[in-house]
């Protein structure tokens, strides 16, 4: 296993559509372990595959917060929402994609999800709370949307900024 760089905002990989995986593949089990441990080093509660640079529609998540409780890595393949709530949800969303930014997006308070498992079969799950927030979050990660994309232009325009002189700092440090 290994740490992954993770893409910063902006970037065009982050604005694209990923493709469908085709099969479970011992690169793709690879890709998936290294997410996961990417995911927890940073720290952060999901990772999807165009912010290690791979447009495949992957994602992982641990939404676990509970002091003690087990962790529960999921690897996510080829996710689809097939149901959600009317019932909306706010919550503070931060991205690993954007480091250190937080905004509150409205979404869908819970969502049923369908995708394939690493093992090729095909699981569903029914998520709310923090989970339900992530699942969109990363799902919208594969079709190059991020979380400021819900904010107004301003906004959306001020943290890019920000990010941009981020990245200038990284490459001179
Ligand atoms: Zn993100």
């Amino acid at each position: 296993m290994s740490i992954r760089p993770i893409l910063i905002h902006p970037d065009p990989r982050l604005k694209k559509l990923c493709d469908p995986v085709p099969e479970i593949t011992d690169d793709l089990r690879r890709l998936a372990e290294d997410m996961l441990e990417t995911m927890y080093d940073a720290p952060g509660v999901g990772l999807a595959g165009p912010q290690v640079g791979q447009m495949a529609r992957i994602f992982v998540m641990d939404c676990v917060k509970e002091e003690g409780a087990a962790p529960r890595p999921m690897v996510l393949i080829n996710p689809e929402i097939t149901w959600r709530s009317e019932a909306l949800n706010v919550h503070e969303e931060g991205c690993l994609s954007i480091p250190e930014q937080y905004a509150e997006v409205t979404r869908p308070a819970e969502v049923r999800v369908r995708w394939m498992d690493l093992a090729g079969k095909t699981q569903e799950e029914q998520f709310e709370g923090l989970w339900a927030t992530c699942a969109q979050h990363e799902i919208d990660h594969l079709d190059g949307k991020l979380f400021i994309d819900y904010l107004t232009p301003l906004k959306r325009q001020l943290i890019t900024r920000k990010m941009e002189k981020l990245k200038r700092e990284r490459a001179r440090a």
